[in-house]
């Protein structure tokens, strides 16, 4: 663990961290508790004292060198992510620079915190609008983007001027020591980043109980985000969630199907399925769903399962057991309930965790693949037949991250993107997520946004000075 500027928790249990392809031990992290999650609190409050002092040009110059010595070393952070996560390599790759592209965007943005003059109704007062560091932010991350969901976080906290405590995953903790390490390196003071390893919800507690802690920053699943944000009330933190998705995607009559089956497969089979903006659930216009779902079929066939350190592989291992146990029980429950498997539909001879790309026609909203999450590499195809039906079924659910339509009619795209009530929405696009636009969602998918000149707004309070002249 990095606390105030030092490794330590050689004395401490160790947990082991293995790679989701091979079963082999990658390395071990120690298990941290209260008395650490403490400690990183300790410091990053004192260390709070003189980072949300330093010049905004200070900090900028300082993320800016981080970010230089995470693009030295991306090949190595890829292959790491790759055996601690199990994404094919190109992947991580990609990944490493995405992430990074959040410090880089942050580096500049520390320097445009503006804030605001406004004119009084009194000629002998001034209103001025300053914006300040809100003060030490937790961070809490899941498994699926090990660097990304760190640096989506800690790059615009560290450049508003606040300090920050992270727990990472416990599947993936190794990238995120990697990023403490290049961040040591940089020369970011003692205390403004520390990482602690061990038991979430004790660690979890520790920073809810503790009032030093002014924000909490979380991605993960619904469930926790909703206890986060409960016991965020005890101390009335400011909170950021990034939670889960059940994203539609909606593919209209006149879309152009190759174009809709490239994005498609990137947004369904990306991290084998494991994103929370990955596609779900897929709604084909009735009168192309079978070329579409003969394309989709024709394109996943071409996807290379196996080890992500494989030259050539484009799907990894899902993360562990019950990863795969979910995958599977949603293919089962769809053949159950009468849906037709197009291609896959079994785990893959590769390994236990490997399951094979699978498209299902026919589905139907009583199957859990159109209702849960299933975090797998599966796609169910519905079929509608007007607009108001598929804007409707995409509408009817819980949550609200991620959509996406397919459609050449400029707008219809407006129209469906515009009802839609999802916080991202590619049209004619299956990645939409970049540092520099506001990733976030809407209704139980979570709360603020993260990305762009919006994300460094969570990081920071309003100050109003009213000076009477
Ligand atoms: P996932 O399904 O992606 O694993 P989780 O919400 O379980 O999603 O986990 C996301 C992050 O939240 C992980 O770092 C995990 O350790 C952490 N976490 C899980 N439960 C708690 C808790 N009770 N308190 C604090 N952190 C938690």
């Amino acid at each position: 663990m990095y606390i105030n500027g030092k490794w330590v928790g050689n004395e401490l249990e160790k947990t082991e961290v293995v790679n989701p392809s091979t079963q082999q031990i990658v390395g071990t992290v120690p298990e941290g508790g209260r008395k650490e999650a403490t400690l990183a609190v300790d410091a990053a409050h004192e260390a709070f004292k003189t980072w949300s002092k330093k010049t905004a040009d200070e900090r900028s110059s300082l993320l800016y060198r981080w970010y230089e010595l995470i693009d030295e070393n991306k090949e190595e952070m890829a292959t790491l992510m790759t055996k601690e996560q199990g994404k094919p390599y190109q992947e991580a790759y990609g990944e490493v620079n995405y992430a990074n592209g959040f410090i880089k965007w942050y580096a500049e943005e520390a320097k445009r915190i503006y804030g605001d003059t406004i004119p009084a109704s009194q000629s002998d007062k001034r209103i001025i609008v300053q914006k300040q560091p809100v003060g030490v932010a937790a961070v809490i991350t899941p498994w699926n983007f090990p660097a990304a969901m760190i640096t989506r976080k800690v790059g615009p906290a560290l450049a508003a001027g606040c300090t920050v405590v992270i727990k990472p995953a416990e599947q993936t903790p190794l990238t995120a020591i990697m990023l403490a390490e290049l961040a040591e390196e940089a020369g970011i003071p003692a205390g403004v980043v520390n990482v602690v390893t061990g038991e979430a919800s004790d660690i979890g507690k520790a920073w809810l109980d503790d009032k030093r802690v002014r924000k909490l920053t979380f991605t993960g699943s619904t469930p926790v985000g909703k206890l986060l944000m409960e016991g965020s009330a005890r101390t009335l933190k400011k909170v950021s969630l990034e939670l889960g998705g059940q994203a539609p995607l909606i593919v209209m009559d006149d879309a152009d199907i190759d174009q809709a089956v490239e994005g498609a497969v990137q947004s369904k089979y990306r991290n084998a399925g494991q994103t929370c903006v990955c596609s779900n659930r897929m709604y084909v216009h009735e009168s192309i769903a079978e070329p579409f779902a003969e394309k989709m079929a024709k394109a996943v066939e071409n996807l290379t399962v196996g080890d992500g350190l494989e030259e050539g592989v484009t799907i990894g291992p899902l993360i562990d057991e019950d990863a795969i146990e979910k995958v599977e029980k949603h293919v089962e429950d769809a053949k159950a309930k009468g849906a037709k498997i197009v291609s896959g539909g079994v785990r893959h001879e590769k390994g236990d965790l490997f399951y094979t790309p699978t498209v299902i026609m026919n589905a139907t909203e009583d199957m859990l693949c159109m209702t849960e999450e299933t975090f797998g590499p599966v796609a169910p195809i519905a079929t509608f037949k007007t607009d108001e039906e598929a804007i409707e079924r995409a509408n009817d659910t819980d949550f609200g991250l991620a959509a996406y339509v397919f459609t050449k009619d400029l707008s219809r795209a407006f129209r469906i993107s515009e009802a839609l009530e999802y916080g991202i929405v590619g049209v004619n696009d299956g990645v939409p997520s970049t540092p520099q636009a506001p990733f976030g969602g809407m209704k139980e998918s979570g709360i603020g946004r993260e990305g762009g000149y919006y994300g460094i707004e969570e990081f920071l309070e309003i100050k109003y000075t009213s000076f009477k002249i």
